[in-house]
């Protein structure tokens, strides 16, 4: 999976960041979380071509996470898409996109499914994108907001060649036995199982991206060993009266969460258009959690 930052400011766009939108590679899929005003251009320039986006997860219905999605909808048809598309978010994203579609006369050349989300208290699969499954949660904002994890599926474990050769095995249908979970007999009597020469199965590597939110247990609970968490992070601790204020989160609520989930790794993300970019707004998260990074516009991250 490849995380990319399309736009990483809250509210409005400044000169070097765009409003809120990450896409996410998942093999040779796409999956668009928000779409703030311009995204489409912000895909442009990373790249990565609209027709290739299966799934657009839309968090809630605040302007800046949505403005984009009309006109990114419209490109698709206008570049002949036939693939049907799956958007998952907040309920009223449905009549927020016929109601727009149908007011500037466009009329898509593929279907949209939807799925609408309300009330999720319990981390809830959602929809999948190929083998790839997607979770969310409810959030903490002004209006309803969610949350959402994508993870891998598990890898088998490997055959260990050269330990079946060790063993004896011999290269024929044996090992496609052993493979299939089951044991075998060697001429000279002895047996080997399939557990001797499998190795241990890999935990498929996951990420979550919760934004807008405030401090919220939800939060902690759907980004539970993520390899990966993208965490909004509007304010400083320093501005914890605005970030109460918006029912935003500071940096210190960010590291909070990447702690209590055991992440591996923090992205912040939806700064207030106040910061440039060497405002301290790390400053106090040391003692909490260490590895974070603040995201900036086209950082692509591997999971
Ligand atoms: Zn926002
Ligand atoms: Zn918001």
């Amino acid at each position: 999976m490849k995380i990319t930052f399309l736009g990483t400011s809250s509210g409005v766009p400044t000169n070097d960041r765009n409003v809120t939108s990450v896409v996410v590679q998942l093999g040779k899929r796409y999956c668009l979380f928000d779409c703030g005003e311009s995204t489409q251009n912000q895909l442009r320039l990373a790249g990565v071509s609209p027709q290739k986006i299966d799934t657009i997860c839309i968090s809630h219905l605040h302007g800046d996470h949505i403005y984009g999605l009309p006109g990114l909808l419209g490109s698709m048809s206008m570049m002949g898409r036939r693939r049907q598309l799956q958007v998952i978010g907040a309920k009223g994203i449905r009549d927020y996109i016929e109601q727009v579609l149908a007011l500037s006369f466009t009329h898509l050349s593929y279907d949209i499914v939807y799925r609408e989300l309300e009330n999720l208290n319990d981390v809830t699969s959602v929809g999948s994108s190929g083998p790839y499954e997607i979770f969310a949660i409810g959030l903490v904002h002004r209006v309803p907001s969610f949350g959402f994890k994508v993870s891998a599926p598990d890898s088998t474990g490997e055959f260990d060649n050269a330990l079946a050769d060790q063993l004896g095995v011999p290269r024929d249908k044996s090992r496609a036995m052993l493979c299939q979970g089951k044991s075998i007999t060697l001429d000279n009597g002895k047996v080997v199982t399939s557990a001797e020469v499998i190795g241990e199965p890999r935990k498929g590597k996951s990420f979550a991206i919760c934004t807008d939110t405030s401090y919220s247990d939800n939060a902690i609970a759907l980004s539970a060993n993520v390899d990966v968490l993208v965490h909004e992070c509007t304010y400083a601790e320093s501005e914890r009266d605005l970030a109460i204020r918006g029912v935003h989160s500071t940096s210190h609520d960010a590291a909070q969460v990447a702690k209590k989930a055991n992440v591996g790794h923090l992205v912040l993300t939806h700064f207030s258009p106040r910061y440039g970019h060497d405002e301290p707004i790390l400053v106090g998260t040391e003692p909490i959690f260490t590895n974070i990074t603040m995201a900036v516009d086209f950082l692509s991250i591997e999971v």
